[in-house]
């Protein structure tokens, strides 16, 4: 039985067997809006093969300041593999949370030049940005690439940042749903619904990323909102009301808050503009 929250009038005429379901769809209703409504913010820098050790020191010590022990949105930085560990000695006792750009799927082992989950763990992160575009279109992984390696990474406890999003060409051929809903499903494939409401998703168009062409907030919540209504058919209401879906391309202080205004942007993965301090920070405040 399908009904909309009961209003007192048609409460009257209603018998208690009726009156149960829709009590209890109600309620329901407002478990999970208020779910929605308490997703909290996530802002994410990916520095990729930026700055040096003494600047990335300097720069995680410089947030770590400003951020301070406490924060009301999740911030992490995500420093070249090289830096992780000094940079998680910089940020530690502060709010600011460790993150990997990218793992190999398997474990320890004969893989050489590659980083394991374990060793992640050990240098103390928590997230792994995972399927960003740089990787899927210069390095050439595939979604079942994404895929081994989110699975190794949940398998892990670390939390995956799986990003999705289309080339300019894409877009302009009217694909954009087609390529992030392919992306999305391909690189989650065999998760139950409760990992699947643990991924953070990061809609990144490729367009926007380092360009300084910026996805209007309406181009953003239109692919955000279908994101969301992908994971609710895909899995359930409950796991779509909690997945955090950022937005990331070019997002900087001046464009910051319109963007995280949105119903359904849930946060940002920064790239450039996580470089500086005050930049970062003002991605931070706008959140
Ligand atoms: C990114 O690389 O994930 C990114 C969003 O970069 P930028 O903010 O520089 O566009």
């Amino acid at each position: 039985m399908r009904c909309p929250p009961p209003t007192l009038a048609e409460d009257a005429h209603t018998g208690l067997d009726d009156f149960l379901p829709c009590m209890l769809n109600f309620a329901v209703y407002h478990f999970f809006r208020g779910i929605r409504l308490m997703r909290r913010k996530f802002i994410a820098g990916n520095w990729k093969t930026n700055l040096t050790r003494d600047e990335s020191v300097a720069l995680a010590s410089g947030l770590a300041e400003k951020v301070g022990s406490a924060s009301s949105v999740d911030v992490a930085v995500c420093p070249p593999s090289v830096y992780l560990d000094c940079v998680a000695a910089a940020v530690s006792g502060s709010a600011v949370a460790l993150g990997a750009q990218n793992v190999y799927h398997a474990g320890n082992g004969a893989y050489t030049g590659e980083l394991s989950t374990c060793m992640l763990k050990d240098v103390g992160c928590d997230f792994v940005i995972l399927g960003h575009s740089e990787r899927r279109h210069i390095l050439g992984e595939s979604n079942r690439d994404v895929n081994l390696k989110v699975l190794a990474v949940i398998e892990a406890g670390l939390v995956p940042i799986l990003c999705v999003g289309e080339t300019l060409e894409e877009r302009e051929a009217g694909k954009t749903r087609d390529i992030v809903a392919e992306q999305y499903i391909g690189s989650l494939a065999g998760l139950s619904a409760e990992q699947a409401a643990g991924v953070v998703v990061a809609y990144e168009p490729v367009w926007a990323i380092g360009t300084g062409k910026v996805a209007s907030p309406e181009q953003a919540e239109e692919v955000h909102a279908d994101l969301r209504s992908l994971i609710e058919s895909r899995y359930n209401a409950e796991v779509a009301s909690k997945v955090r879906i950022q937005y990331g391309g070019s997002v900087k202080p001046d464009n910051a808050a319109e963007l995280l205004s949105q119903p359904n942007i849930d946060g940002a993965l920064v790239g450039g503009a996580s470089l500086k301090v005050e930049h970062f920070m003002g991605i931070i405040d706008a959140a």
